[in-house]
């Protein structure tokens, strides 16, 4: 399933097969792979020296051949909810934000998969000083494995993943697919991949790329306009693959792996929240299985948009539940701390470089 090569080096992104050809190629035997798999993964080891059932002399030899760093926790904001986002440090020092988030059946987190974003959509504040570089697949994992850490304070795990933080996830495409396998097997993370979802802005092919792939991951695209005029507006990625090209291949994602696509639509007052865009919504998905999240805004400083009032959201809500479509309000969590998707790091930038 693996579709890319990894470098010897990034022990993180390794899948158990590849651990195992690293650790012949070093004279070890191939079941040490199952135990640097579990260690790494399970465990949390933060360094070879952690992986007890290891010898010393195997431990030091990877310690000082095939060094790894896990993310290093920078700032961390807890919400009366128990929402949680946490600003993380990778070896690099560039940083990520995950947030935590809890429901009735516990949690989900959500991941970043670039550092940046290159879409540029105009409400967001991950896109605004573009994209910086790709995680790999150790870096996104890593996220969920950190979020475990944290949650076991509260007697609480990570039970879905959503791939919806900073970053265009088809964009990075290779690296996501290897993360799904990681956090997909059971000596790891064992999150089922049903309770997975990922997101897009709209990147067709690669939207096809996904479907083909077998992986049975929900997949959330970010319409956010139900009409070409409106949507270039927001969203630059629609003049590559306007809604002519986009919709196709969410009813292709839909037939393809039997699952429903989901909708996220931000509503934003006065812009993309009255009732002739609640109609023309849903004439555009209907017709295929799909389901359509109202998202209300989380003010961004440096974008002039306003949030829906609350009468805008429930008349938007029931225009579209009238054509008999599933659509939901998503809880608004975490409104103390920076919720919005991209501005913690933003902030903790402005911090350190005025
Ligand atoms: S909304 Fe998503 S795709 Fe658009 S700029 Fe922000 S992170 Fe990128």
């Amino acid at each position: 399933m693996t579709t890319s090569r990894v470098e010897f080096g990034d022990v993180l992104s390794m899948v158990p097969k590849e651990m195992a050809a690293l650790l012949e190629s070093l004279g070890v035997p191939r079941f040490r792979a199952k135990q640097l798999f579990e260690w790494l993964w399970r465990h949390g080891a933060e360094s070879y020296e952690a992986i007890q059932v290891w010898p010393k002399d195997l431990r030091e030899k990877m310690t000082a051949r095939h060094p790894f760093q896990r993310l290093e926790l920078v700032q961390q904001q807890v919400a009366h909810d128990g929402t949680t986002k946490l600003l993380l440090q990778m070896k690099d020092g560039q940083r990520v934000e995950t947030v935590l988030l809890p429901h009735h059946y516990g949690y989900s987190v959500c991941v970043s998969s670039q550092v940046g974003c290159a879409m540029g959509c105009k409400f967001c504040a991950s896109g605004l000083k573009g994209r910086v570089r790709q995680l790999t697949a150790g870096e996104m994992a890593d996220q969920v494995a950190f979020g475990n850490q944290v949650l076991r304070e509260r007697g609480a795990k990570i039970s879905r993943i959503d791939v919806m933080g900073i970053g265009e996830p088809l964009d990075n495409y290779a690296n996501l697919i290897r993360f799904l396998e990681l956090v997909h097997d059971p000596e790891s993370l064992n999150i089922s991949y049903r309770h997975i979802t990922v997101s897009t802005s709209g990147l067709v092919p690669a939207m096809k790329q996904l479907a083909d792939s077998g992986l049975p991951v929900t997949l959330a695209v970010s319409l956010h306009a139900p009409t070409d005029a409106l949507r270039l507006k927001l969203m630059p990625v629609n003049r590559a693959y306007p809604l002519a090209k986009l919709m196709p291949m969410c009813r292709y994602y839909a037939e393809t792996t039997g699952r429903r696509v989901t909708f996220e639509y931000l509503l934003l007052n006065d812009i993309n929240d009255g009732e002739a865009e609640a109609r023309q919504l849903a004439e555009l998905v209907r017709g295929f299985p799909s389901h359509v999240n109202l998202i209300p805004w989380n003010p961004v400083d440096e974008h002039p948009f306003q949030p829906s009032p609350r009468d805008h959201v429930r008349r938007f809500q029931s225009i579209v539940q009238d054509y008999g479509i599933s659509c939901t309000i998503r809880r608004e969590l975490g409104q103390e701390i920076d919720a919005a998707c991209g501005q913690l790091r933003l902030r903790e930038e402005e911090t350190v470089s005025p």
